[in-house]
This record gives structure tokens, sequence and C-alpha cells, in this order.
């Protein structure tokens, strides 16, 4: 027998004429690329989407076409990716911190149509343009006067958008149609790209609603510094226009005084980013006396935040740190660390174990750890293994059938990291499988390390990674990027280590360098440090 309920298709447009209906004045306010702070709101946002939408019919694109975006957190970034899903295309985020040739290589992968892009990009689309033959238009997110004079064929956004009346009505289709596309950025390999659907996407805004995850509302402001181009932004895209918060957009800009800015005047409540960008903050906080009198939350993730990290915005600026982990290829949360009741009742030190683990699962993710055969850990908090996931936001193939391996028979995915899960359901990653330190048969925690290094008051960044060592294997050597003034010596740093971690995880050696290489989604990249490092060796 079949419920007698509405088919009702989870399709992108119902979130934003939602929002419009329900909360058609809460305000969208974006740092403008082209100077100044621009305001708008849901109602406007979603006019202008319609428009997009009918302006992409009128341009020839249809159901399934790729359309590529290069831009910041802006409102237009957000009408685009309405409009685009409206008629069944696909927003495609590129990542304007990759090479040009990676970027062109990932656009002819994707067969995109056409573009979206920032100002702030257009050398990069003028690099490339001529590499891919699928790109039929490019459309500049500007008014009409700050267009550039350039050898390719530009068209303003604003001048695009004044033809359109929007007098058009949304298309209708499955729900498991694709709605948009991101690449992984190709740190563990050539990159692969993920599709998400329209009910995934759904799906995914509805659990990053529940109250132990974003937890976000209508009296929310959330400023997303986290870009639309790494990892579907982390749902706020669909979050916060599902719950009527008001968003907050950084534009360009992310450095820790305009952070700053942005969220003092214009009130936050959340916000969420990867930890370089909060220590960027911390640091201008820091030198500036200043104060986050209205930010009430601090989601932290993409890699782990040092539990100094959150010992700085609970402490000292009165904010709570939600430490969260995702991937790409799970829309992305997986799972984000907010206290459980049996939590509170721990003493202040216990608790801060907790908040540095990368937190608990929500409903829609199924996870669990086993060993190289498949075979179930306990969660004990101590056994570590291969963390695999299942659940309708998680990816079931990668686009063109990549990575195969990477998904098992009964439909788990193999996120690459190593994990422990403890007794009341949290996680804790370990490292990422490729990362970890393999010393006489058993495993360091790289991320362990790092985390208790960037405690030492002189250190700006530590990233380890694993040297040959003749009797052991591997060994691990401590990178450190001191802060600004400050040479500390290798032994102050060991000493200010030891007691807090098993003798035989004491780093070798400890190097300082100016700078730590990163990834474009601002996480160590481990391969270029290691190939920086290639000939080292320890003495003993
Ligand atoms: P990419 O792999 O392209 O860099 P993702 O953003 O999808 O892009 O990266 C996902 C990976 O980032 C995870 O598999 C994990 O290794 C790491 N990661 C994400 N969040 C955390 C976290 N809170 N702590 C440690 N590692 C994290």
């Amino acid at each position: 027998m079949q419920g007698l309920m509405q088919e009702w298709p989870l399709l992108a447009y119902k979130v934003i004429e939602h929002a419009a209906l329900n909360h058609p004045n809460r305000e969208v306010i974006s740092r403008s690329v082209e100077g100044g702070i621009h305001r708008t709101n849901y109602l406007d946002v979603r006019n202008r989407a319609l428009k997009v939408a009918q302006g992409l019919e009128k341009d020839g694109c249809k159901l399934g076409d790729r359309i590529a975006t290069l831009a910041w957190n802006t409102w237009r970034h957000l009408e685009s990716w309405y409009g685009i899903m409206g008629i069944g295309a696909i927003y495609h985020t590129l990542n304007p911190r990759l090479f040009p040739e990676q970027i062109a290589w990932i656009m002819n992968d994707a067969e995109d149509k056409m573009l979206f892009v920032d100002l702030t990009f257009i050398p990069i689309v003028e690099a490339i343009a001529d590499k891919v033959p699928s790109l039929e238009k490019i459309i500049v997110y500007c008014e009409p006067e700050n267009l550039p004079e350039s050898k390719l064929n530009l068209i303003s956004y604003e001048a695009w958008i004044s033809e359109l009346d929007g007098d058009f009505k949304w298309h209708d289709f499955d729900e498991n149609t694709a709605a948009g596309m991101c690449y992984t950025s190709g740190t563990t390999g050539d990159p692969k790209g993920v599709l998400y659907s329209h009910r995934s996407n759904i799906l995914h805004g509805l659990a990053a609603n529940q109250v132990d995850m974003l937890g976000l509302s209508s009296r929310d402001r959330l400023l997303p510094v986290v870009p639309m181009f790494h990892a579907n932004a982390w749902s706020t895209a669909f979050s916060a226009p599902m719950t009527g918060a008001t968003l907050i957009f950084p534009g360009a800009q992310m450095d820790g005084a305009s952070i700053y800015e942005m969220l003092t005047k214009e009130r936050a409540t959340v916000t969420a980013a990867v930890p370089t960008v909060w220590l960027m903050l911390l640091d201008h906080l820091e030198k500036d006396d200043g104060k986050l009198p209205d930010l009430e939350r601090v989601v932290i993730g993409g890699a782990a935040c040092p539990r100094s990290m959150i010992e700085a915005f609970q402490n000292k600026y009165g904010v709570k740190v939600c430490h969260a982990w995702g991937m790409t290829e799970m829309s992305p949360l997986g799972a984000i660390c907010t206290f459980k009741p049996e939590i509170d009742a721990m003493d202040k030190d216990a608790q801060m174990d907790i908040s540095v683990k990368q937190g608990h699962a929500p409903f829609t993710v199924e996870m669990k750890i086993t060993d190289d055969e498949n075979n179930d850990l306990p969660w004990d908090g101590k056994t570590f293994g291969r963390l695999k996931v299942r659940g309708p936001a998680v990816a079931k193939s990668y686009f063109k059938g990549r990575g195969k391996e990477d998904f098992d028979a009964n439909g788990f995915f193999d996120t690459g990291d190593v994990s422990t899960m403890d007794e009341h359901g949290y996680m804790q990653i370990t490292d990422r499988s490729k990362d970890v330190i393999k010393s006489g048969g058993e495993w360091i925690s790289t991320i362990d390390l790092e985390n208790l290094a960037v405690g030492h008051p002189d250190v700006m960044e530590a990233a380890v990674i694993g040297i040959p060592h003749p009797k052991w294997d591997e060994r691990p050597l401590l990178v450190i990027v001191p802060k600004e003034g400050k040479s500390p010596k290798p032994e102050e740093i060991l000493s200010f280590m030891e007691g807090k971690i098993a003798k035989w995880w004491m780093p070798n050696g400890v190097e300082f360098v100016d700078e730590i290489p990163h990834t474009a989604t601002g996480k160590i990249q481990k391969i270029d440090l290691r190939k920086q490092f290639s000939d080292y060796r320890f003495n003993k």
C-alpha cells in the first residue's frame, strides 16, 4: 500500500520560492567586487534568479548543461545558482585558486557551456578560454560601465539581465536530476567531479539545519566565509534561504581585517570557514584588541581545528566553536561537534577533549570504521580505521565513472580518512590515510602533532610529514612557521610538546620555514611539503 501524501519533488526552486514568500525582506548583504556594500533581499534574489533562468534558456541552455561559475560569494553568484538549477542545468563551481591549466582541464572534463565570472578572474579566463572549445558565452558579474576591455567577447551580467522581464516558470523534472557540480581539488590524484542532485542538496540543507548541526533560524545572520566554490558552500546557499536566515557575503576580501569588519558591522551571529581564515582573524583581533559582541558560533572545518583556536574563540571572545568535518563527496557536511547531554556532565578538560573531535553524524549520514578487510571496528575512542560513509547526500559515483575503488558493494564510500569513533558517537580524524606516519608498524597522527605544536605561543602554523628512517620506517618531522618577530628554538617547541603525547610520537626534528604550501581549498599541501623535504634525513 502506498502512502497518501502529495508528490512534491525536492527541487531547488522550492527553496528560493519559500524564502521569497516567507522571508521576502530578509537581507542578503554582500561586499561587492565592484566596491561598496550591496544590499538586497530574498524576494529580489528570487526575481533575478528567474531572469537568469529565462536568459539561459533564451541563450540555448537546457536540462543537463553545465554552467560554470568562477566567482566569490555574492548575491549575483547566489541568484545564478538558483537560475541555473531552475531550468535543470548544473552550476559548476570552479576554484580560482587552482592553476589556470587545471581549471581548463576541469572545464573540458565537465564540458562547460557558459561561464559566469567575477572581474577579479578575467585574466584567468583570458588565459584559458581558447583551450575550452565547449565554452559559448562569458558573462561578467558587473555593471556595463565596469566591463573591461578584453580580447574575449565579454558580456556584462547587469546588461544581460536587464533585457529580461522575469516572466518565467520554473521547470519541473525528476528530483534526482543533477543540480550542481564540484571537483575535488586533486590533493589525492586527478580531480574528480562530484554531481549533486536537487534531492541531495535539499536533504543535505535540511540536515544541516538540525539544531545539532548549523542550527540556523530566521533570527540568525550567517556569514559564510567558506567560498561557494569550495565543497558546495557547506550547504549555506540552501540552508539559509530554507530558514530565512540573513546572508552576509564577504565578496573578494577574506583577510582578517575585512572579515572582522563584516562580522561586526553586519552583526553576524554565525560564521563558517577553514582554520586558516580563523588564524588570520584571531591574529587581527589580537593586534587590534577586537571584540566579537554579536557572534554566537563559528563553524570550523575543512581541516583539523587546533585546541588553541577553540580556546581562543571560546575563552577570549565568548564565541562557541563547532568543529565540523566533511568533504566534497558528502555535499559536504558529515559531522559537527556539538555537545550531547552526557558531555555536559564532564569536567572542562574532558569537554575540551571532545571539542577537538570532528563531531557526531547527523541523521542522513551513516558512519563506520573498518580495517583493511572491511571488518567493522569498535567505537571505543582508541581503535582507528578507515572511515566509511553512506547517505542520501553522499556520492555514489564520480562523474564519468571515475574512482570506482572508493565505493564498496554495500554502497559505503571510503572517505580516505583514518579515524576513531568513541562510545558517545564522536568521530575523530587521525589523518588522511596518505598522510599518517608509519613508525615501527604503528601509526602516528600528524594532525595531533600539528594541533599540539600550534598551541605554542610563538607558532603561527605547523605541519608534520613522515621522513624515511632506516630503523622505524618513517619518523615525524615538524615544520613550523613562527609568528611574526618570533624565533623559537627547536628544543623549546619539543619540550612544550613533551608529556602531552606518547614519547614515541615526539618528532625527531623541527625545521623553520617562512611559509607552508597550501592547497586550493586552504589546507596544508603535504605533497609539496614532502617534495621540499625529500632529501631530508634525521641523523639519529
Ligand atoms: P579536497 O579533498 O579536494 O581538499 P574536501 O574539502 O572535500 O576537498 O576535503 C575533504 C577532506 O578534508 C576530508 O576527507 C578530511 O581529510 C579533511 N577534513 C575536512 N574537515 C576536517 C576536519 N575538521 N579535521 C580534519 N580533517 C578534515
